[in-house]
């Protein structure tokens, strides 16, 4: 069983950079595991401890039964793709897949029929004596995942795996990627700072921010109800609006209007506490006729999306974004009403999600 359980990791570098900061973390086996964030986050350090390029200042790293904390990286039964894929530029594709068999002293013949295995596995059968330069981004993206499964390791750690392809290539290596993953059924814990991919293709996703670990949910979990304002500002191609509110008997009142208190914040909020109301642009609808307990405002722009458009509603000053399908948008400068979907708002009170048990 190759769970992954990180406890009180730290890491500190030499700078004085706290980079980890008491992290725990268990990642079940077979996962396919999201590491998501903002730049200098701590993810790839997250990774590189995992695998042994770094050493922790403190807490510990278990694969499976083992505490690999203090093991070198050719100990520990994981297999790395960078993000560069750090291919040998001097060496052919077989030598490439082949080198971690080279590091655990296979026989040639042995390192050979190994390489040939892995390499029929992701369809570079036909390449096995080219260089890195001969080879296409994608291509070479394949060579370092076949690297990565040569030595059949319990775990795969892979660095933004996608972010060096072209946007087409990325969706056909993401469909690619996590078909592989459920086929192998090996923990796989990859780090993206792409936040569609880590709901497009995670079990579970762990959303950090400064070392620490904001929220772990599934896809759906951390779309829908994020646990804080960081992961709710942080997730979601159009970002969600969160306005200041005040609680108002069984009402909430943001932006001059009065909205139906969401039903799960009943009775966990008090008559004029100060909240941050939240709704998704996906879940408000528009009418252009009035609607009780709805953001009424001035269209201010309309931005076409393709399927849909991204309507933005002057309410008393405050942007409020709705997404609108084809064929229903506004004019500019029309009134309009943005409506909550049931059960879809959301209240945050100092920080964190109200009704976030
Ligand atoms: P990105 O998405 O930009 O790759 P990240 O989330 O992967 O970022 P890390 O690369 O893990 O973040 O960096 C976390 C923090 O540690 C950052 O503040 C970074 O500047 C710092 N850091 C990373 N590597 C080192 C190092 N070798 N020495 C000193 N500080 C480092």
């Amino acid at each position: 069983m190759a769970v992954i359980t990180l406890s009180g990791l730290t890491k500190v570098y030499p700078g004085g950079v706290r980079a980890l900061d008491a992290l725990d973390l268990e990642i079940a086996d077979g996962e396919f595991f999201a590491l998501l964030g903002p730049s200098g986050c701590g993810k790839t350090t997250l990774l590189r401890t995992v695998a042994g390029l770094e050493t922790a200042t403190a807490g510990s790293v278990r694969i499976g039964e083992t505490d690999v904390t203090r093991l070198p990286p050719g100990r520990r039964d994981v297999g790395m793709v960078f993000q560069d894929y750090a291919l040998f530029p001097h060496m052919s594709v077989t030598d490439n897949i082949a080198y971690p068999l080279r590091i655990k002293k296979a026989a040639k013949n042995e390192r050979h029929a190994a390489a040939a295995d892995v390499a029929a596995e992701l369809g570079l059968d036909g390449l096995l004596a080219r260089r890195p330069s001969e080879l296409s981004g994608g291509q070479q993206q394949r060579v370092a995942l076949a690297r990565a499964m040569v030595a059949r390791p319990q775990v795969f750690l892979l660095d933004e795996p996608l972010s060096n392809l072209d946007a087409r290539l990325r969706l056909e290596a993401r469909t690619f990627l996590k078909k592989l993953q459920r086929e192998l059924g090996v923990t796989t814990v990859f780090v993206t700072h792409d936040q569609a991919e880590a709901l497009a293709m995670a079990d579970r996703i762990a959303v950090m921010e400064a070392g620490r670990i904001r929220q772990i949910g599934t896809p759906a979990e951390v779309f829908r109800r994020p646990a804080n304002l960081f992961v709710a500002a942080f997730i979601g191609s159009t970002p969600m609006n969160l306005v200041d509110a005040r609680v108002r008997g069984e009402q909430v009142e943001a932006a001059g209007v009065l909205l139906p208190l969401p039903e799960e914040a009943r009775g966990l909020v008090t008559d004029g506490q100060a909240v941050v109301y939240g709704v998704r642009p996906d879940y408000l609808d528009y009418s252009p006729s009035p609607v009780d307990g709805s953001f009424s405002g001035r269209v201010a722009v309309v931005e076409n999306l393709g399927s849909s458009s991204l309507v933005t509603l002057d309410v008393e000053g405050v942007l409020i974004h709705a997404l609108v399908g084809e064929g229903s948008e506004p004019e500019p400068d029309e009134h309009g009403w943005a409506v909550p979907r049931a059960g879809r708002a959301l209240l945050y009170s100092d920080g964190d999600l109200v009704n976030g048990n």
